[in-house]
């Protein structure tokens, strides 16, 4: 086996397993003789040595885009500890404009990184709050107009770049407002688990009715997100940019919040104290079942209604600071034994 692997040419570790203890540790080198150079000594059942040999392993693997560009280990963020924001939306709404004008901004210091899909180049942007890493999706730096099959294209990228994104910016264009396309893509931004920010692009240009209308549009047609943090601004001009990246890493922050029981009973103690539900309905008290994003369930002696839920929801994403984040509510039904 080991003639057979010389001829390869790939790089090859040799691994002595079963060595548990030092004893064990002389017959090892036996194992130069292979001529696959220096063995690492491993214990596989209880895991001795293999912290070491996996260094081995790593020091030995081309790095990630094979291309030859490496990113200096010295000074770089390892990648999960990197907030991953993907810019997404439909093509036009002005994605490449907004990427463009959020790099100007002066205190940025950028690079580039290779991503995860081979031709992908991520942009890491350094911010006050620490390094935030744009996942690379087709055309987010050009301005070129694309054709119907490159769409798709963009599409499929856009996806991708989703599941691997800790926050998502969707772009939508304020002249011509929420769209169909716009809630497919939120819904799959949804489904990959990560907290969205809305940017309503365009704001210069959009007259009165469509300014009015936009945050309605984005209530009513992406309100399966649970509320999402609107940002209203104007790429080309860089009005609202400032708060982009505020919103994003508040958005992180709260999707994976978790709210102290008495905070949350707090809340909703005044929130039904200033507005009770109808024909008695009431919350008798709430706990936070998961984060990402928050959901709470919410005990209540008898069903109540979706207005009265949404405007709980309301009231806890701003008593708890949850706005950048959707929340999810649950009600079990648990009747009180006091007849009403
Ligand atoms: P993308 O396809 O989403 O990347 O959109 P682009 O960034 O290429 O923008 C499409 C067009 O909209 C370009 O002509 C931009 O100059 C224009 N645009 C983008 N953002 C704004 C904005 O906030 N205001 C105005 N007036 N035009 C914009
Ligand atoms: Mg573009």
């Amino acid at each position: 086996v080991a003639a057979l692997l010389q001829r390869t040419g790939s790089p090859v570790l040799v691994v002595a397993n079963k060595v548990d203890d030092q004893v064990h540790e002389a017959g090892v080198w036996e194992l130069l003789g292979l001529g696959l150079g220096e063995p690492h000594p491993v214990s596989a059942l209880h895991g001795r040595g293999t912290g070491d040999m996996l260094d081995a392993l790593l020091a030995v693997l081309p790095d990630e885009a094979g291309d030859g560009s490496t990113v200096d280990p010295d000074t770089a963020v390892p990648r999960d500890e990197v907030l991953a924001v993907a810019l997404v939306g439909r093509p036009n709404v002005g994605k490449s404009t907004l990427f463009n004008r959020l790099l100007r901004e002066d205190r940025s210091v950028v690079h580039d990184e290779a991503g995860t899909t081979r031709d992908a180049v991520d942009t890491v942007v350094e911010t006050e709050d620490g390094p935030i890493r744009f996942i690379d999706t087709a055309g987010m730096r050009r301005r070129a107009r694309i054709d119907q099959s490159t769409e798709y294209y963009s599409l499929v990228r856009a996806l991708r770049a989703v599941d691997e994104a800790d926050v998502a910016v969707l772009v939508v264009d304020t002249t011509v407002g929420v769209t169909h396309q716009d809630q497919r893509l939120a819904e799959r931004v949804h489904l990959a688990g990560c907290p969205v920010v809305v940017v309503a692009n365009k704001w210069d240009l959009a007259d009165e009715e469509a300014r009015e209308t936009i945050a309605e549009q984005v209530d009513d047609r992406l309100g399966f997100l649970g509320g999402v943090e609107l940002l209203r601004a104007s790429a080309l001009s860089g009005r609202g940019i400032h708060r982009l990246l505020p919103t994003v890493l508040d958005a992180r922050d709260a999707y994976h919040r978790r709210i102290p029981t008495a905070e949350l009973n707090q809340v909703l103690r005044r929130a039904q104290a200033a507005t009770p539900a109808p024909a008695g309905g009431r919350v008798l008290y709430g706990t936070q079942g998961a984060t990402d994003p928050p959901t709470f369930t919410l005990f209540a002696n008898r069903r109540l209604p979706r207005t009265y839920l949404r405007y709980l929801e309301k009231q806890l994403r701003t008593g708890l600071g949850l706005e950048a984040t959707p929340v999810k509510l649950r009600v079990r039904v648990r009747p009180s034994r006091r007849r009403t």
